[in-house]
């Protein structure tokens, strides 16, 4: 086994919600970094807000993160060296540690009330400056506030923020300073014994020693204050690296409004997840000279580096996202999809929930005839509506045939073909070859003259309800075939079809 290197990282997700873009592509990053360097991946789980916290969140976000091709060496399910891996059952290692500043007068006791403070903070809204903690405890002796304490009295433990400018270097922002003032001195422990996000993500990547902070650039602004708290316990300065912010087509942040941003709803679609995460990989990264956009993820490993993201914001650009998956689509094995594809047709009520393996077998014929054709893996119900839902008046109907139908041999290749088709000695149950069928067709072709389109677009009409669309070869057996299966929505045979065409062309 080769030698870890020293690079620790971490994903730290708070189990509040669903796993969207935004942190599937910080968890991703975090993950080619340590892939690259040959180092470790931790996954945390962030639940100090137990109102919004839920385990049904983290074992979907779990599964969300397996799903994408992430994994962790360290972890609440794997263990680990340094652990427990989850915020809520590190809460006396918090208690612990703001004890500490407290007795090195790094931190303060603050008896200001709730309302207290949410008047501090109107009074500074309407003189348009910044709210920050007014400092009022600041200044209280320790001996007396311990008293205070003792005495049953709420408090909160503050933070001592030096009063000179915060300084730390981000990988992607470069050197960042932040003036104390804008600091103000935070509250890292609540009066109710809940420790803060801000104090918290310092004891937990200090002591499990990650060497690079890598996260959205939302938290940013949080990063000064997390700075102090390592400064205050002495403890190195891990490296920071934030990711830009996602925006929508529309330049506005990436949100619910625009449409699927969560994981779970890119796996609804049909997205395979290695176009996902190709496609998240390239948010605010870019590999070096030349503009290729399509990696495996071993490449990705290769290719990555923390020098080449972007600080400007990314656009999630969805068609890109859909041109990629048809790429995966495509080159991927039928069968490797089969499963995933099998379950939209089954929700569409076209396969049955069990299908024998005659079925299944058919049923892997139809998704490579149609599979070319798709951007997402839910589109292929519709598209294979050609195979389930034959309307013959609709195909005589659709603004799209018109030309077609209207063409000076039309009339006689219909005539002929519904007639050779339905035949007496074809029309029997005796299943049509696609020998017989193009026997047919050049029949046809001889009897009327029309070739070429003109001979080939009515055809299909009569076929598939379009004039354009799969080769005969491949689509005649899979329609025989399919029409002597038991399937929940009878398919239709060739002469079925051609049957229904020539009713509806009479009336
Ligand atoms: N739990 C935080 C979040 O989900 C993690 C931030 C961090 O990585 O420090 O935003």
């Amino acid at each position: 086994m080769t030698e870890k290197s020293a690079v620790r990282v971490r994903f730290a997700p708070s189990p509040t919600g669903q796993l969207h873009v935004g942190n599937a592509r910080t968890a991703l990053f975090n993950w080619l970094f340590a892939r690259k360097m040959g180092g470790t991946m931790i996954l945390r789980i962030e639940d100090t807000d137990i109102e919004r916290s839920e385990a049904r969140y983290e074992d979907q976000l779990v599964a969300d993160l397996k799903w994408l091709g992430i994994d962790w060496d360290e972890g609440p399910d794997v263990g680990g060296p340094y652990p427990p891996y989850r915020q809520s059952d590190r809460l006396d290692i918090y208690r612990e540690y703001a004890e500490r500043l407290l007795s090195e007068r790094k931190a303060y006791l603050c008896f200001c009330t709730e309302e207290e403070l949410q008047k501090d903070r109107e009074r500074a809204q309407a003189e348009h400056r910044q709210p920050i903690y007014s400092g009022k405890c600041r200044t209280i002796n320790p001996e007396e506030a311990q008293r205070r304490r003792s005495n049953g009295e709420p408090c909160a433990i503050r933070l001592r923020i030096p009063e000179r400018p915060i300084r730390f270097h981000d990988i992607v922002h470069g050197e960042v300073e932040f003036s104390s003032e804008v600091v103000s001195d935070p509250i890292i422990l609540r009066s109710s014994g809940m420790p803060v996000y801000n104090y918290v993500v310092v004891i937990d990547d200090a002591l499990m020693k990650i060497t690079h902070v890598i996260r959205g650039d939302d938290h940013l602004s949080n990063t000064p204050k997390q700075v102090a708290v390592y400064e205050a316990l002495n403890w190195p300065v891990p490296e920071f690296a934030h990711l830009s912010t996602i925006l929508g087509g529309d330049r506005e942040r990436l949100s619910k409004r625009h449409g699927a941003t969560s994981i779970a709803n890119f796996r609804e679609m049909g997205v395979l997840p290695e176009a996902l995460a190709n496609y998240l990989a390239l948010l605010g990264w870019a590999p070096s000279g030349g503009t290729r956009e399509i990696f495996t993820p071993e490449e990705l490993v290769k290719e990555f580096s923390l020098e080449r993201v972007t600080p400007s914001p990314a656009v999630f650009d969805m068609e890109k996202l859909y041109w990629l998956n048809r790429h995966y689509i495509k080159q991927q094995p039928v069968d490797s999809i089969a499963a995933a594809a099998r379950s939209y047709f089954k929700q569409a009520k076209l396969l049955p929930e069990s299908p024998d393996p005659a079925t299944e077998n058919w049923f892997d014929k139809v998704l490579a005839l149609l599979i070319s054709s798709v951007d997402r893996l839910d589109q292929l119900p519709e598209r294979a509506s050609l195979i389930f839902n034959y309307e013959a008046m609709a195909a005589l109907a659709a603004p799209d045939n018109s030309e077609t139908l209207n063409w000076r041999h039309t009339d006689a290749v219909l005539s002929r073909f519904t007639f050779k088709v339905l035949e007496d000695d074809l029309a029997t149950e005796r299943k049509l070859t696609s020998d017989q069928f193009k026997k047919i067709v050049n029949e046809v072709k001889a009897e009327t003259g029309a070739k070429g389109k003109e001979l080939f677009h009515p055809i299909r009409i009569v076929i598939t309800g379009s004039h354009s669309g799969p080769e005969f070869d491949k689509l005649i057996p899979i329609l025989e075939e399919g029409s002597r299966l038991d399937l929940p929505k009878h398919v239709l045979s060739v002469r079925e079809r051609v049957e229904q065409f020539g009713k509806a062309r009479c009336e």
